[in-house]
């Protein structure tokens, strides 16, 4: 391997990845940055950022920064004796012990802190998983991408696992030898953001793809032997088009039958047209109540095999997961538990759900916070009129901190 020099001694990352690859600490590595499409009314991930695609040597690069990051890590590890483990000393000796390459990083500090804990967190959780960045991974040319995960291999013999995101109408776009190629290089999972079945919601929110195109992107990953991950976003139609963009989605994942389904639902993010929409009035978002009711509808007519997870913050009800079809029923009477509560009991679960969610990330409430919290508890303590809407005012404050 060729001398980095310290300037160049950091690898890209972008700014997402699923939250199965956060809790498996998959390795990031940047293929390509930002959305090709961008347009999608309810995300402001990549707003204002231009797509570009990286060029292989780049990438190339940045997988010799990950290898020799990685080298360095198990080298401040040994002594400790803990079996391979990278403790948090370890990470603080490599960047305190290396000036030459951490001393005086300017804009790339950041960037390379990212970087050491992402490579020490990934070793502890044993090198196995690798996500590639950013939005769409199959818009990559075919050969490019194959040489990625040639190298990737070819550094990493560890790695058993390596998951993109993808748009569905980038894998409609290749062929079956194309997807073939990709599947055999060891790319094994794609992460599809269906978001809804409904040709009027996908038309609605710009998500530039159709049911039609959605299912014949789906398809064609099963057929190729991906596992395939679909997204579903409930409360996308709002009140307009709840049912049917419930019933339509559970028709196109139907066909599809992905490996998984997993709910994210809408929270309108700052810096979104649709949450323009929704301040003009123009969009009539779903209350949380009748969102469950609009997941229990999905969830009763889809007939796939799919393994279903509420593993997102935007989630009220996480327990709503299982495998399909045996653990349906289960399912559903989470959903009708909850909805058969007593108003009160509904608000303090809404409520405290989404406290749990807050101080996970956050540790404790500002004042601010707290105060706003407090007055939702007491409206709903004492039974008072105006109680759903002080739940929902702090709901919609804890939310600013986690979506
Ligand atoms: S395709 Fe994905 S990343 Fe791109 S704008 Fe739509 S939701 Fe956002």
């Amino acid at each position: 391997m060729s001398e980095i020099a310290p300037a160049n001694f950091f690898y890209e990352m972008g700014p997402i990845r699923p939250p199965s690859e956060g809790q498996d600490h998959s390795l990031l590595i940047r293929t390509t940055r930002n959305c090709p499409w961008n347009r999608c009314r309810f995300c402001s991930t990549y707003q204002g950022q231009r797509f570009s695609l990286r060029k292989v040597p780049e990438i190339q690069h940045d997988l010799q920064v990950v290898k020799a990051i990685h080298d360095k890590l198990l080298d401040a590890a040994r002594p400790s004796g803990l079996a391979g483990r990278v403790s948090h000393d370890a990470v603080l000796r490599v960047w305190a012990g290396q000036p030459g390459l951490y001393g005086n990083t300017g804009d790339n500090s950041t960037l390379k802190w990212q970087n050491l804990t992402n490579v020490a967190n990934w070793i502890n959780s044993g090198a196995r998983t690798v996500f590639l960045q950013d939005a769409d991974a199959l818009v990559m040319r075919t050969p490019d991408l194959v040489a990625i995960l040639n190298c990737l291999k070819e550094v990493f013999p560890t790695v058993e696992r390596v998951t993109a995101y993808a748009r569905s109408k980038s894998v409609a776009r290749k062929s079956m030898e194309e997807l073939a190629q990709i599947r055999a290089a060891g790319l094994v999972r794609l992460h599809v953001g269906l978001e809804s079945g409904c040709d009027e919601v996908l038309a609605r929110i710009k998500k530039g793809v159709t049911a039609r195109e959605h299912v014949a992107g789906g398809q064609k990953a099963v057929a190729a032997g991906f596992s395939l991950c679909e997204y579903v976003m409930p409360g996308l139609g709002g009140r307009a088009l709840s049912r049917r963009h419930a019933l339509d989605s559970a028709a196109v994942l139907n066909e599809i039958n992905p490996d998984f389904i997993r709910l994210r639902s809408l929270a309108l993010r700052q810096g979104s047209p649709l949450l323009d929409s929704w301040k003009k009035g123009e969009f009539d978002e779903l209350p949380e109540d009748d969102m469950v009711r609009e997941i229990g509808w999905f969830m009763e007519n889809l007939h796939c095999t799919a393994y279903l997870t509420s593993d997102q913050m935007s989630n009220l009800l996480w327990e709503v997961e299982g495998r399909l079809p045996q653990d349906k029923e289960k399912m559903l009477q989470v959903i009708d538990h909850y909805l058969t509560k007593p108003l009160g009991e509904r608000l303090i679960f809404r409520l405290h759900r989404r406290l749990r969610s807050f101080t996970s990330v956050y540790g404790s409430l500002g004042p601010e916070l707290e105060e706003i919290v407090q007055a939702a508890r007491e409206a709903i303590v004492k039974d008072r009129a105006d109680a759903p809407d002080r739940t929902a005012a702090a709901i919609n404050a804890l939310k600013e901190g986690f979506v």
